[in-house]
């Protein structure tokens, strides 16, 4: 294929949007200098290839298809079961699942069904069948009120926020939260590392429902096969949110204990963070949960979304090729590259490392907190988030953490020579700022101050940087 394709079919893509509202077609045309401009070290984004993007654009998107491949509730669904079925196929492959649910619009999307999934598998399945009635519309009032009662005082036993967690794996500012009663493990204060032991012990002593593995901002490997253990020893569902580092999954960088596919009973992700793939979601589980996970949709879901599906099939296709398990390799090169050339210049890091793809910065050590280090270097070109560290004595709102990642970077193509580079513009930008003020004179967690000198100077050199590794080198706007 030529590389002049991809220019013309945006080009035209452009001219056409261009024709009904120019302003969306320049703000098209506006995000992709921006992301081409930008030192990119959020650690949950990453370049979809412009095929994935090209199957999203089409009348795929026109199509109801609720139901599931060859059971639908609208005709004419052939080629959406077409683009479902291949999407699945693929992922069932890459992962090795025994069923894949690829309709999640996105995460927490995927969260929501599988949190379904259990609830009916685990609690309203039982009751239906001492009822002796195969529906929920079938059961008498009284056995109705029990059951709601039953389901709304479930347990979930998960990561801590702080620790790394994430708001949907049971916190109360997410639905997760109210449905069930929460508890929360956290990580040992001295390494920064999950403590299975304690891990065990709070499993014995809440005894969930659903025991929950996977992370946001957690920098380490995680031993599934331990936390498969440890659900079984209490009788609980064994689920993993893999949305962070499914790319490193499917790219076979975390294989054994670290593969959470084999062990976890349900297991979902993200379709676009290190997988590299469109916006969206999917759930994997086990043959026992696939009928309650094809419910997803409408249970919890709206409409699927044939258009991403395709681009899910693209996309899953892209990471079934060798080169992206050359490239999941490289995206933790490149995190331990940028960690140690951190480390090396006087950072603090939580665990001290990382053997993911993301480094967590403890920015206490710069006289900072995570908001006035995340503006500081968003000031000089380079755009990270704050993030909580362990214990975090400034909530999660100011925090003490900057979160960085290197899928992105590494989808571009830079190694870990730029990844040192990329530690030195980082150290620069937070030995430099001071933190602010307030009027009355007590240290503000939001005002810093940073020589606009020197953070152009270290835009220009991140813009240098990036200059070699040309975003979409294919597209061609102009
Ligand atoms: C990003 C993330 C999600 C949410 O994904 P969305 O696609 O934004 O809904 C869920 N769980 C974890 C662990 C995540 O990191």
């Amino acid at each position: 294929m030529s590389r002049n394709a991809e220019s013309t079919a945006f080009r035209s893509a452009l001219e056409v949007i261009r024709a009904v509202e120019p302003r969306v077609a320049d703000a098209i045309g506006a995000e992709l200098t921006d992301q081409r401009e930008s030192l990119k070290l959020i650690a949950s984004e990453n370049y979809a290839s412009p095929a994935t993007l090209l199957a999203m654009g089409n009348w795929f998107s026109d199509k109801y298809a609720e139901g599931t491949v060859g059971r639908r509730f609208y005709a004419g669904c052939q080629n959406v079961d077409t683009v479902e079925a291949l999407a699945a196929e693929h992922a069932r492959e890459l992962f090795g699942a025994a069923h894949a649910y690829v309709q999640p619009h996105s995460g927490i999307d995927a969260n929501l069904v599988a949190f379904w999934a259990v609830l009916a598998d685990r609690v309203e399945s039982p009751a239906l069948k001492k009822a002796q009635v195969r529906q929920v519309n079938d059961l008498t009032e009284a056995d109705w009120f029990a059951l709601r009662r039953e389901l709304g005082n479930q347990r979930m036993l998960g990561m801590s926020l702080d620790a790394g967690g994430h708001l949907t794996h049971g916190f109360r500012p997410n639905i997760s939260g109210k449905m069930f009663d929460q508890r929360s493990y956290g990580t040992d204060p001295a390494t920064g590392l999950i403590d299975y032991d304690r891990v065990a012990e709070a499993a014995r002593e809440f005894k969930p429902l659903i025991l929950v593995g996977g992370y946001s901002a957690y920098p380490r490997k995680v031993n599934f096969r331990i936390l498969r253990e440890i659900a079984d020893s209490v009788g609980a569902t064994f689920m993993v949110d893999m949305a962070h580092f499914a790319g490193l999954v499917a790219g076979k960088v975390f294989t054994g204990d670290f593969d959470p596919v084999p062990h976890a009973h349900i297991v979902t992700t993200t379709t676009h963070k290190s997988l590299r793939g469109p916006r969206g979601g999917m759930v994997l589980c086990q043959p026992e949960l696939a009928d309650q996970v094809d419910r997803g949709c409408p249970m919890v879901l709206g409409g699927p979304l044939p258009h991403v599906m395709a681009a899910k099939a693209v996309a899953l296709a892209e990471a079934r090729r060798p080169d992206f398990a050359d490239y999941a390799q490289r995206i933790v090169d490149n995190a331990n590259a940028l960690a140690e050339g951190l480390l090396r210049r006087g950072a603090t890091l939580v665990t001290g490392g990382t053997d993911n793809h993301l480094v967590l910065i403890d920015v206490s050590g710069y006289g900072l907190t995570g908001r006035q280090a995340e503006q500081a270097l968003l000031d000089s070109g380079i755009v990270t988030n704050r993030n909580s560290v362990p214990q975090d004595p400034n909530g999660a709102w100011y925090t003490s953490g900057i979160r960085i990642g290197t899928p992105a970077l590494t989808t571009r193509g830079l190694g870990t020579a730029e990844m040192d580079q990329t530690a030195e513009l980082i150290h620069t930008v937070l030995t430099q700022t001071t933190a602010g003020a307030n009027a009355d004179g007590t240290p503000s967690k939001a005002k810093y101050a940073l020589d606009a000198g020197l953070a152009d100077k270290v835009a220009r050199q991140a813009t240098d940087l990036l200059a070699t590794y040309p975003l979409y080198p294919g597209i061609d706007l102009s």
